[in-house]
């Protein structure tokens, strides 16, 4: 990870500092109500900076490795024999190599699973995790942020056992939508991407253990897609509810988020949260909610704004050795498609292990 953050820093010009979520008094206090501190390292890139990045990355690569864009692999045929080649098959035209590496990501993960199963690898589900974004005064949640920046609890429901993580929190940041495959989800946006701070901070409530047996984890990405699917044709987008209104069953009205204390980031239709969420998966989030107010009082105040929804997946698990070489020797899995990793600084870090391994310096 620190080779990725130097690599990164090398491309991009005065990256944001690092902060770490390490607070120990917190995390004492946090065991005390069942919730669990994760500590990370994080560096924030931001979308401007990413850009200037990634650019000046192909810059320095372009007279060094041939990079082909808009180029869709359509399949992959394995070696006869241990000296032939790979056989790489795009629409234009076909690609030999001895090794080869698969870094396909998340968009495709059903093709990356033909492909497997075509060449005979094992892959196992890992299932979907659904979630609403909650958006609170930034000041309740001062002491924490104060030192640490932002924080990733994690709590077992008592009834269900269901995992619930917080996710993506931007204190003072805004509330944004994201369009992924069709679908429109809520997301949230740190403030340095904007020159003007705000009064909130927004975090998602992730319950990522909603399905728990091999059977219907398989049916997990569909099911979270059929959620954000009737939360879209609900509201044409995304949905709020004031937490007080969730907590009674009323649809909040446009004029109650008008008078809301906490004035919403986002512009998104206001509505009745529990006719469009599963029980399951809302008394989940409710449940949370209560627990985190121990920690950051104010959180289940009845103008916190709850939004709906957000998914997030997991590639199948594909079968590797500690080298991240599949079982067909010499065709490697770095990065999403791997069912390994789940962010940008670990897929690169992949990346760059497979590529030590097979043998390419940097
Ligand atoms: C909306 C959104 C927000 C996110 N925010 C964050 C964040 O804030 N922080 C974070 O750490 N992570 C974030 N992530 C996750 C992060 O983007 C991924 O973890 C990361 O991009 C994985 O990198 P990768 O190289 O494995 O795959 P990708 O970045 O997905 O790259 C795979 C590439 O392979 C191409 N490809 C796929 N199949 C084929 C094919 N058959 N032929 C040719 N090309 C193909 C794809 O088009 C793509 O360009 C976010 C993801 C999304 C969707």
């Amino acid at each position: 990870m620190n080779y990725v953050d130097k690599i990164n820093c090398n491309f991009g010009d005065r990256l944001a500092n690092t902060y770490s979520t390490y607070n120990k008094e917190l995390e004492v206090k946090a065991e005390e109500y069942g919730l669990k501190l994760l500590h990370t390292k994080v560096r924030h890139l931001g979308t401007l900076k990413t850009e200037e990045i990634l650019l000046n990355m192909y810059n320095y690569l372009k007279d060094k490795v041939e990079i082909i864009f808009d180029t869709e692999v359509i399949n992959i045929i394995s070696k006869g024999k241990e000296n032939d080649s790979f056989t790489v098959e795009t629409q234009n035209r076909t690609y030999y190599s001895n090794k080869l590496i698969l870094a396909t990501g998340i968009s495709s993960s059903n093709w990356t699973k033909e492909q497997c199963t075509s060449l005979d690898i094992k892959v196992r589900e890992q299932g979907a995790a659904i979630g609403l974004r909650l958006e609170v005064p930034a000041s309740i949640f001062k002491k924490v942020i104060d030192s640490t920046y932002e924080a990733k609890f994690s709590y077992r429901t008592e009834k269900t056992k269901d995992f619930i993580i917080t996710y993506c929190m931007n204190p003072w940041g805004r509330v944004i939508t994201k369009h992924t495959n069709g679908m429109i989800m809520v997301d949230g946006q740190n403030y340095l991407e904007s020159n003007e701070p705000t009064n909130n901070i927004n975090f998602t409530l992730f319950v990522s253990d909603y399905f728990k047996s091999e059977d219907n984890i398989i049916y997990s990405k569909e099911f979270a897609d059929s959620v954000i699917k009737v939360v879209n044709s609900t509201g044409g987008g995304v949905l709020v509810q004031r937490f007080g209104d969730m907590i009674k069953g009323k649809v909040t009205s446009y004029n109650e988020i008008n008078n809301n204390t906490t004035k919403p980031t986002l512009d998104a239709t206001p509505f009745d949260l529990n006719l469009v969420i599963p029980k399951r998966l809302l008394n989940d989030i409710i449940e949370m909610i209560y627990v985190l107010d121990k920690m950051v009082k104010g959180i289940a105040d009845e103008n916190t704004l709850v939004y709906a929804a957000e998914t997030k997946y997991y590639n199948p698990l594909v079968q590797v050795n500690e080298n991240l070489e599949t079982k067909v020797k010499d065709l490697y899995m770095a990065g999403d498609c791997s069912g390994i990793t789940h962010s940008l600084s670990q897929a690169a870090a992949s990346g760059i292990y497979v590529g030590k391994n097979i043998g390419i310096n940097g």
